[in-house]
């Protein structure tokens, strides 16, 4: 069944910021490329771009993108209204929550030119060892041997958030923290033109600015204003918008044919080529893959992880406090910094992790709206007289069997889709921490950890006047996890996994292989979040730039 504009809240529109920046691929005459890449989020975007650089001279490139020309830059770049709430805003229906209430799952994805990109935080943590023993070795290996450093330099990693923060940082390194803890500035997706490596200014301004990293500039900027695409039978990178993929089926010789339909005129044109990467998403792509011919080649064991696996990462609630002073050093509403506590992974004397957990932290929260375009219309709830710090917890989560995409021939593109709350904290303690951490917790015993650990971090703060209270706290009614959010939903499609922290090997059945192509299915790849074998505490993004800077050396 052809697509039909079946999803709710989608833009689906050819403005000409978008005619004048980006000139579709119209080459109607010629429609083989030798690679086809769906989607252009931080997945698709990043692949994309780095072929360009390294192959456009000598092959054919062509991204597909269903989501319109939305913004040509990342929402923080022009408004200081809070990312979230703009993604929400843009959010696209296309899944049904599960019916029964304790099920849920929070916002949806945004579907346009750069996907999530536009609206994400551009945190860019780096997953710690303990996390990427979940990765297969060759893919491990590859990571730590410079694939993520490289990602953090394709994305702009910061190089630092000022002055307050590498103070704050030196401090708590000489705490006891530190014997548990890797604690650095939170490394951050922007440009900082104005910086020497040191974090020192620079005394000539050499580049301009550009804000938060996103692929809808990063492929503005490879494929450069439409007077320059001259010859579309030639070589390079070629765009489409607006242009929905079906689905992708097997064509004699090796080759894939991508059906495609316009989002605005209906029409409907195939493209082909011998390597297909597909990234859609953690929510579309496995829809895809059903649509596909491959599907009916999956073993009936692979064919049940297609969109099964689901997974995000739980976040506690925050902890937030008022303070005058950190040791020796004042703290006023004037300063800010953002800091992030690694857990180092170390063992109890069972042989568990101690702390499966990042500490994200917060001075003064309200500075990280990163563009203010009205200083004077600041509304902030609490008490600016004094300075406010926040710190929340981020667990690691294996891949989740339970959570799923019931997508079938008839759902209208719309499926059901079962993914667990995080605040049901009986399913955490029996099933996902044991599974992570090898721990075997009561609720009493993880209680006290996160607020022995909020205490620890609270006890280096002079005159703590807490806002919040302890987790557990008010007879239990204090739960510390409320948010279950698709914000970094993941493993859908997943590469070789481990099921827990105790297994040996990697699990088989796995939909795409280390190399991220489809299991029998040469030539057709996945790459965007569905492939990850583990939910991160850090912030997934930077793991799959740096996927996807892997897979751009295995295709050429
Ligand atoms: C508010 C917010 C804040 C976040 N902050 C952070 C953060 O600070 N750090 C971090 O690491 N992560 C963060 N995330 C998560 C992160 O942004 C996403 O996990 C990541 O960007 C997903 O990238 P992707 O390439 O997998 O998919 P997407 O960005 O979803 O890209 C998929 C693209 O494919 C297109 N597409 C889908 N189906 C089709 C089809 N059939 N045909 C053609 N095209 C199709 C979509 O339109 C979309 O553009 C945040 C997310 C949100 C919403």
């Amino acid at each position: 069944m052809a697509f039909q504009h079946n999803y709710v809240n989608l833009v689906t529109e050819r403005s000409q910021a978008h005619t004048r920046l980006i000139r579709d691929y119209d080459n109607l005459t010629n429609k083989d490329f030798d690679f086809i890449i769906v989607g252009s989020g931080i997945g698709g975007g990043i692949l994309a771009d780095d072929l360009a650089n390294r192959l456009g001279h000598s092959h054919r490139i062509l991204l597909l993108e269903t989501g319109s020309f939305i913004y040509p830059t990342h929402v923080y770049n022009f408004s200081k209204i809070p990312n979230s709430a703009t993604a929400q805003h843009f959010g696209v229906d296309n899944f049904k929550d599960w019916p029964d209430s304790s099920f849920y799952i929070g916002g949806k994805p945004q579907m346009a030119f750069g996907g999530r990109s536009i609206f994400w935080s551009g945190l860019i943590p780096q997953a710690s060892d303990w996390e990427l023993e979940f990765f297969p070795d060759a893919v491990r290996n590859d990571l730590k041997a410079g694939l993520l450093k490289q990602a953090g330099s394709k994305m702009n990693e910061s190089v630092s958030l000022g002055a307050m923060a590498r103070t704050l940082v030196a401090h708590f390194k000489s705490t006891n923290l530190a014997d548990d803890f890797d604690i650095r500035e939170t490394p951050r997706a922007v440009h900082q033109p104005y910086l020497n490596a040191d974090g020192t200014l620079c005394d000539r301004l050499f580049h301009e600015p550009t804000g938060v990293f996103n692929t809808a500039e990063l492929l503005i900027n490879q494929v450069g204003l439409t007077s320059e695409v001259n010859d579309l039978d030639g070589k390079g990178l070629f765009i489409k918008l607006n242009t929905f993929v079906e689905g992708v089926h097997d064509v004699p010789f090796d080759w894939h044919e991508v059906k495609t339909t316009n989002t605005i005129t209906g029409e409907q044109i195939s493209f082909y080529a011998p390597k297909v990467i597909i990234a859609a998403g953690a929510l579309e792509s496995p829809k895809l893959i059903n649509r596909s011919s491959v599907y009916g080649n999956l073993s009936d064991a692979v064919k049940r992880n297609v969109g099964f696996g689901l997974t995000d990462h739980p976040v506690s609630g925050e902890s937030q406090a008022y303070v005058s002073s950190l040791g020796a050093i004042p703290i006023s509403r004037k300063d800010h910094a953002k800091i992030i506590f690694y857990s180092k992974g170390t063992l109890d004397a069972q042989g568990n992790i101690k702390f499966p957990f990042n500490i994200e932290m917060n001075v003064n929260h309200e500075y990280w709206h990163l563009r203010d375009n009205d200083p004077s219309s600041e509304e902030i709830p609490d008490d600016t007289a004094k300075a406010r710090v926040d710190i929340k917890f981020s667990f690691a989560n294996c891949i989740d069997d339970e959570n799923g995409i019931f997508s079938h021939a008839n759902d209208h593109y719309v499926p059901e889709i079962r993914f667990k709350r995080f605040s049901d904290l009986d399913n955490l303690l029996n099933s996902r921490f044991p599974a992570m951490a090898g721990w075997n917790k009561s609720q009493q015993e993880f209680f006290d950890l996160l607020n022995t650990t909020r205490n620890r971090v609270f006890n280096q703060f002079n005159n703590v006047e807490w806002i919040t209270g302890e987790y557990g706290g008010d007879g239990g009614k204090q739960w510390p996890f409320g948010w279950g959010t698709v914000h970094h939903a993941c493993g859908t499609l997943r590469m070789p996994w481990k099921r827990n922290r105790d297994a040996v090997n990697f699990e088989n059945t796995s939909v795409v292989n280390e190399n991220l192509e489809v299991r029998n299915a040469l030539g057709l790849y996945v790459c965007d979040m569905s492939v990850m074998p583990i939910s991160t505490a850090a912030n997934p993004v930077r793991t799959l730039a740096a996927l996807a800077l892997r897979l751009s050396r295995h295709l050429g």
